[in-house]
């Protein structure tokens, strides 16, 4: 078994996820197979309860975890699916050892964090590595070293170092080196943040200084020395402009092969040259698109997989994509014309809870229906839809019951086993679920004439049965159903392209293989921005 850890220094947010995905990439390159854990030192069980704009999306698995984004970094990078226990958090460890306790496991001992503690997280870690098999599990503590939260995980990879021998384990450290008004690179963050790590017992074996600039030689040499590391062991993580060219920054050092020679890993020569290729074809794209993003939270890492899948998708059909953040509060009432949205390209309204902005977001299909602007909703997106398309041929009041539980027409409704469901933490409809494609639809054609497909859902609401004729009288096509009966996907033939859906496909989304429906998306855009410039507004 062997271990890359890494632990990250000075402050957040400085790519550690990316950092452990573009390692896990590079070791996949010399032939090895990989696998990786992010453990979260919050006490939340998982991240499903928690709020996007504090933590960013929660991330989906196919096992239907509902977890830490960094886990979306490593699928799509490493171009493999990962299981839910691969998110290790204080709140699943804690659970887990009050219940042995109460059980009586531990009869007669007094249960204390070290071992008790650090003995379940190193049985979670290992229990990874055997299942996988992987050559090389790289684990990523996240939050920052001195976090009084993070103590009990970083006293137990620790011991992993102490039990699996230093051979085995590389330690990674991840910092900030700032740069300092008088235009120096500063080092000292870093010298403090390794000291950090040493009172607990660490010592790196490797740095990633991140910087907006390539380090110097001259900031190497003074990290090499007073953290007590060669200066070819100080790697220099400068700020590129596309996340997916980190790994060849890496690699740009060599960090690869010093990373196999410390691991002691024979291996094949390195080859990256496809995913070269892939960053130069996104930096050649040359057709830009502008696609609006209709959703409650604006930025930031709320939405990201489905940015990410945007621009897999671009980068597939040579097209560059500029997300243009619509605050669809704004529009909640009539009073702001949605022309505002100005001259976009397409229009995308993510998934979504509650009506703060709901009404805004109904406007905003319903202008990309009138205007034949490409529409792709997906799970809220695809209730508003429908929801949109009912105001008229069902009754004004149409509505989802999430938003208003009243509504004289609920189209949108529990899903009948939510109405039983007690707690909020893991009780929606989650993970791979499959879905009957119809022949003959526009999805059929998306899906490459597949008859079931597998995506993966997050929701507890759903198209209500007793409307589907309605519906489909009216014009609009599900062509995509569960084998249970449940709507799935939605489509409007008359238009340029409006596709909505249950599940959520950007989570199936990477660089190496796009989702299907964002390329067909993003070809429509193309196609629209393109070919029919005269008839755009
Ligand atoms: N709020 C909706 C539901 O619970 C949609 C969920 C989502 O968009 N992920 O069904």
């Amino acid at each position: 078994m062997r271990y890359i850890i890494i632990t990250g220094g000075v402050m957040s947010g400085l790519g550690k996820g990316i950092t452990a995905a573009s390692i896990g990439l590079i070791l996949k390159s010399f032939g090895l197979s990989v696998t990786a854990i992010k453990i979260d030192p919050y006490v939340n069980v998982d991240a499903g309860t928690m709020n996007p704009y504090q933590h960013g999306e929660v991330w989906v698995t196919e096992d239907g975890g509902e977890i830490d984004l960094d886990l979306g970094h490593y699928e799509r990078f490493l171009d493999q699916d990962l299981l839910k226990d691969h998110n290790i958090t204080t709140g699943q460890i804690y659970s887990e050892v009050i219940e042995k306790e109460r059980r009586g496991d531990y009869l007669g001992q007094t249960v204390q964090i070290i071992p008790h503690i650090t003995d379940e997280i190193k049985r979670r870690c290992r229990a990874i590595s055997r299942r996988t098999k992987a050559d090389v599990v790289l684990i990523e503590i996240g939050g920052t070293v001195g976090d009084i939260e993070s103590e009990p995980f970083l006293e137990a990879v620790r011991q992993i170092r102490a039990e699996e021998t230093f051979k085995n384990t590389v330690f990674v450290h991840v910092t900030l080196v700032p740069i300092s008004k008088t235009n120096e690179q500063k080092t000292k963050p870093t010298q403090h943040s390794v000291a950090v790590l040493r009172e607990r017992g660490i010592q790196p074996d490797f740095i990633i200084a991140r910087c907006e600039e390539k380090l110097k030689m001259g900031s190497k040499s003074k990290i090499a020395l007073f953290c007590n590391l060669d200066e070819g062991a100080v790697i220099s993580g400068y700020d590129v402009d596309d996340i997916y060219k980190v790994p060849l920054v890496y690699e740009e050092e060599g960090l690869g092969n010093l990373l196999c020679d410390r691991l002691g890993i024979a291996r094949k020569k390195s080859d990256l040259k496809g995913w070269r290729k892939l960053v130069e074809k996104t930096q050649n794209a040359n057709v830009e698109l502008e696609v609006s993003m209709a959703g409650k939270y604006i930025g930031g890492d709320s939405y990201i997989s489905i940015v990410e899948a945007l621009k897999h998708a671009g980068t597939y059909n040579g097209a560059k994509i500029k997300i243009n953040w619509i605050n669809t509060e704004e529009f909640d009432d009539d009073s702001k014309e949605i022309k505002t949205i100005g001259d976009t390209d397409g229009i995308v309204v993510p998934g979504g809870f509650g009506s703060r902005g709901s009404e805004g977001k109904v406007r905003v299909i319903r202008y990309a229906r009138q205007n034949d602007i490409p529409f792709l909703g997906l799970c809220f997106g695809f209730h508003l839809a429908t929801v949109e398309f009912a105001r008229n041929k069902v009754g004004p009041d149409a509505n989802s019951t999430e938003l208003n539980p009243l509504t004289k027409d609920p189209v949108i409704d529990l899903l009948p086993e939510q109405k039983r469901v007690k707690g909020m933490g893991g009780t929606m409809r989650l993970g791979a679920q499959p879905i009957k494609v119809k022949k003959g639809t526009r999805a059929y054609e998306i899906y490459n004439n597949q008859q079931i497909i597998l995506e993966r859902h997050r929701h507890r609401y759903e198209v209500n049965p007793a409307y589907i004729k309605t519906l489909e009288d009216g014009g609009l096509v599900f062509s995509g159903v569960s084998p249970d009966g449940r709507m799935e996907m939605l489509e409007l033939p008359s238009h340029r392209y409006f596709v909505a859906t249950q599940f959520h496909p950007e989570f199936k989304s990477r660089p190496v293989n796009p989702a299907p429906i964002f390329k067909d998306f993003v070809a429509a855009m193309v196609d629209f921005k393109v070919n029919s410039t005269k008839d755009k507004k």
